[in-house]
């Protein structure tokens, strides 16, 4: 185990519950790869400790904590800077201590960017379908906008969040938006899309048989269907469109490029990436097992 000294810079993550974080393995890994001193904790801050504990980081002296389920966007009013792609996906999911100052950074919407691109897909110009409409969607929609997709159709199961969310899009890019229910969604507007993801929980473990509410029939070959899932690494929304013929994508590639992007902000340095992805790897199966 690593020597902690009173020299060592500490990060984490705050969330609540925090069972199922692959986070403390995947950074702690990365710290190690490039000899930093370094650590990264995991913090369940129940919400009404959410307002103490952000406001202890700076005289803790901690370089940065991630923030997840359920703080994301209760903790923004607790800080003092929020950059501009945070503050328009109304999330934080990374702190930064600067100077005794809070500063909030939302590097979900660029991981997912970044891990499509590693797939070999340039959103510019295309079109796409995603299902849901919570912080993770809004993230994804936002950062697809912003990338220059040509067409996004959200549907969800709460129709007022995503014609929420297609009104914060529209106010700053000319993106083709559509809404609809996810009952409403057509086989046309399935089979016309370039890229589908899945941003609903639906299919992660323990209901590893569910199937993300999409007509599967209406798939076919030269599509991307991803999932922000990644326990299982193969859900059967996966499974369904690789029998469809389509490319698919899971949920690790968003993890660790969300990941390497806060960890450079903790840090300064390029994030060892591939080390990051194998400590995921290594942990998703015993996350697994601990999760009720
Ligand atoms: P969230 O804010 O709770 O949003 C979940 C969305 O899914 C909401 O729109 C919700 O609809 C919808 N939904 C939930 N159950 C549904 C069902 N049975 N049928 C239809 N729609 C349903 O959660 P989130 O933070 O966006 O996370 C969503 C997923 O993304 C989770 O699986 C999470 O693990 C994953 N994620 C992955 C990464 C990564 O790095 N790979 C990062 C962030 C999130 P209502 O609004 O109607 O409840």
């Amino acid at each position: 185990m690593k020597e902690i000294t009173s020299k060592t810079l500490i990060t984490g993550i705050f969330g609540y519950p925090l069972s199922h974080t692959l986070s403390p393995a995947m950074h702690n890994k990365a710290f190690e790869a490039l000899g930093l001193d370094y650590v990264y904790l995991p913090f369940p801050v129940s919400p009404e400790n959410l307002p103490p504990a952000v406001k202890a980081l700076s005289a803790l002296g901690f370089k940065g904590v991630n923030i997840t389920i359920p703080h994301k966007e209760a903790v923004m009013k607790y800080l003092d800077e929020v950059a501009k792609e945070a503050e328009l996906i109304g999330a934080v999911n990374t702190i930064v201590v600067k100077e005794g100052k809070l500063c909030g950074f939302n590097t979900d919407g660029s991981g997912f960017l970044n891990s499509l691109r590693e797939a070999g897909f340039d959103p510019k110009g295309k079109k796409a379908v995603v299902l849901g409409a919570g912080g993770a969607c809004r993230a994804v929609a936002m950062t697809l906008s912003w990338a220059g997709i040509g067409k996004l159709h959200l549907a969800a199961r709460s129709v007022a969040k995503a014609e929420n969310l297609a009104r914060d899009i529209s106010n700053f890019s000319s993106t083709w938006l559509e809404v609809s229910n996810l009952e409403d969604l057509t086989e046309q507007a399935i089979g016309e899309a370039d890229l589908i993801i899945n941003t609903t929980p639906v299919g992660m473990y323990p209901h590893v048989d569910e199937l993300a509410p999409l007509n599967t029939n209406a798939l076919h070959r030269g599509q991307l269907v991803c999932d922000l899932i990644y326990n299982p690494l193969q859900t059967t929304l996966l499974k369904e469109a690789g029998k469809q013929g389509c490319a698919t994508l899971n949920g690790i590639g968003m993890l660790v490029y969300q990941g390497a992007e806060s960890f450079s902000l903790w840090t300064e340095k390029s994030a060892p990436l591939e080390v990051m992805r194998q400590a995921v790897l290594n942990n998703v199966g015993k996350s697994r097992k601990k999760v009720p």
